[in-house]
């Protein structure tokens, strides 16, 4: 009887440790392993650098020492999300004021060489196209007339006895003499033409689109303007123009040529007078 109830005993204490086994694991793998997981996967889920991930918190729904860790690690998450925000707004403030910064220089270095090209393209005295400018508006016209048959005309003008000025009334007098006749040059020609000074007291202006006959009527335009105009010690003025249009395949050392030939022509027959050359004359 003794050695029955010992047994009963010992079966008694098995089968309970047996429960208590069974017991614990139920309530660590419910209460303790699951939260666990999930604690763990949020934390390695979440994504600091985006913005939108931020307040991801975690929730067990268990009222005991998890709630706590939960409630902790909610706060954590919420003090880093918060500092990361404001992280990303220096930042995004000083990347709009960088962004304000170089749009600013942009522009002041723009205008700067919009400066720099107009004072490279311009002559002082007159403040007309200079030699080069105009050499420059010669090729890229002479370019799209080869490739789109767009004419222009060459308008090659010299004031008459300009020496003249100089040695009656002095360079100042003849300076002034200049600069009132490139006006004159600028008030006659239209935007999209060249209006440049060749050199000394000759002129060259390039009259977009437009063939020798419309050239003739802009030349003699500012010839009558000139010959009209009372120049202050000075008086009367007036100048000769020879004229040539692009054509052909003829380059613009030719044609700047025939222009040239056409105001020796003018000066030859009189001064204050236009020639032309007649597209007819060239074949
Ligand atoms: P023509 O009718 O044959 O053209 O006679 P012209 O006296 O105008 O011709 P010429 O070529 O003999 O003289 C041009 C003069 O222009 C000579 C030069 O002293 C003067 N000249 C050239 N550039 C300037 C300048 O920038 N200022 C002044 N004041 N005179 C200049
Ligand atoms: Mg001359
Ligand atoms: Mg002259």
């Amino acid at each position: 009887r003794m050695e029955l109830n010992i047994g009963m005993l010992l079966l008694n204490a098995l089968i309970k440790t047996i429960a208590l086994v069974i017991l614990f694991i139920v309530t660590f793998k419910n209460h303790l392993e699951e939260p666990l997981q999930e604690l763990t996967q949020k934390i390695s889920d979440l994504k600091w650098e985006n913005r939108e991930n931020r307040y991801i918190n975690v929730n067990f729904e268990y009222d005991n020492e998890l709630a706590v860790l939960q409630s902790k690690f909610n706060q954590l998450l919420s003090k880093i999300s918060s500092e990361e925000e404001e992280k990303f707004d220096l930042i995004n403030t000083q990347k709009s004021q960088l962004e304000l910064d170089v749009k600013n220089r942009t522009m002041e270095l723009e205008e700067a060489n919009a400066k720099l090209q107009k004072l490279a393209s311009t002559d002082t005295l007159t403040k007309l196209s200079n030699r080069s400018k105009i050499d420059d508006e010669l090729f890229n016209r002479h370019e799209n007339f080869k490739r789109y048959q767009r004419v222009f005309s060459v308008i090659m003008m010299d004031i008459d006895f300009f020496k003249k000025v100089n040695d009656e009334y002095g360079h100042l007098v003849g300076d002034y003499v200049l600069k009132t006749i490139a006006n004159i040059l600028k008030e006659n020609t239209r935007g999209v033409d060249v209006a440049g000074r060749w050199g000394g007291e000759e002129f060259l202006i390039i009259c977009d689109e437009t063939d020798v006959e419309g050239a003739y009527v802009v030349a003699e335009k500012i010839r009558i303007a000139i010959e009209a105009y009372e120049f202050d010690h000075v008086g009367r003025k007036t100048a000769s123009f020879g004229i040539a249009q692009i054509s052909g395949d003829l380059s613009l050392d030719a044609l700047l040529k025939q222009a040239d030939d056409c105001l020796y022509e003018a000066k030859n027959g009189g001064r204050n007078k236009t020639v032309k050359r007649s597209i007819a004359k060239r074949i």
